[in-house]
């Protein structure tokens, strides 16, 4: 579904991403751990190309993202077209302050898939009601709470019908009160079979979700391996070491 080779990023002198391989099945859950700044994000952004790797290639359902020596427009277009396969929740919202919870979640498919508004609302709401947001369908953002934000947020996503979704951090900004819903929504989303890359440093939604778990520092990964392994006997001293700081 995802496949990541040899992917190198540099921000001027500062090399974040040093070779990274992982390659991410159909349906799997794939947590990816790390310090803070050790290149979790930039990899995620890299996937939607939010971020141009330096060096390397990325694979979407066998398609390369990056392809070199395209004419710009060209290139806009075959982006255009991989990003819609591709959802992505950020911590921080990003919903349309103006639109009300449900013209939030049709904006995309209705301007950039070209669905008929009916139908589109048909499909909102069905994908509201999945993240328990359909009672909200008329409200604004800045009445919600930030769990019921990001539970829009995802909503927003999966209207796209992505093929992956990409989750950074998408509780690290809530209150601790509020994190469980969100996750519980992300829990019903790898259950339902979605191919999910998602960046946390929620252990236990690692340990109980993730098919497999990513541990990278400085922009290499260090290990990887079934969450089982990973949390309870990781051969590297590294992980250790980060894995402790959760103890
Ligand atoms: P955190 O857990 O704090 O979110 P992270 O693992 O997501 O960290 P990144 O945000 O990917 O880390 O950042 C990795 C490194 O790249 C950091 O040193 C950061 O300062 C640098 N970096 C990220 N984005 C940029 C940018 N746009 N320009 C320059 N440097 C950047
Ligand atoms: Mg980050």
């Amino acid at each position: 579904m995802v496949q990541m080779q040899n992917l190198h990023k540099y921000f001027g002198e500062n090399e974040v991403l040093q070779g990274i391989d992982i390659s991410v099945a159909k349906s799997e859950v794939v947590a990816v751990i790390g310090p803070s700044g050790s290149g979790k994000s930039t990899l995620l952004r890299c996937v939607n190309y939010l971020e141009e790797p330096t060096e390397g290639e990325i694979f979407i359902e066998g398609n390369l993202l990056n392809v070199k020596g395209m004419r710009r427009k060209e290139f806009q277009r075959h982006l255009n077209r991989i990003r819609t396969k591709v959802g992505m929740v950020f911590q921080q919202f990003n919903l349309f302050p103006h639109m009300t919870v449900l013209e939030n979640v049709i904006e995309a498919p209705v301007h950039v898939l070209k669905k008929p508004r009916k139908q589109a609302e048909k499909a909102a709401e069905e994908i509201l009601e999945k993240v328990g947001m359909l009672e909200k369908r008329d409200a604004y953002p800045k009445t919600l709470s930030g769990g019921q934000k990001q539970r829009v947020a995802i909503a927003r996503a999966l209207a796209m019908e992505p093929d992956i979704m990409l989750f950074d951090e998408a509780t690290s900004a809530l209150d601790p009160e509020l994190v469980g819903e969100v996750l519980k929504t992300m829990e019903d989303l790898a259950k339902e079979g979605m191919t999910m890359i998602v960046v946390t440093h929620e252990m236990d939604f690692a340990r109980r979700v993730a098919d497999r778990v990513v541990f990278i520092a400085e922009g290499k990964i260090v290990e990887q391996g079934k969450p089982e392994k990973i949390f309870a006997e990781p051969d590297e001293e590294r992980t250790k070491q980060f894995l402790g700081t959760f103890i």
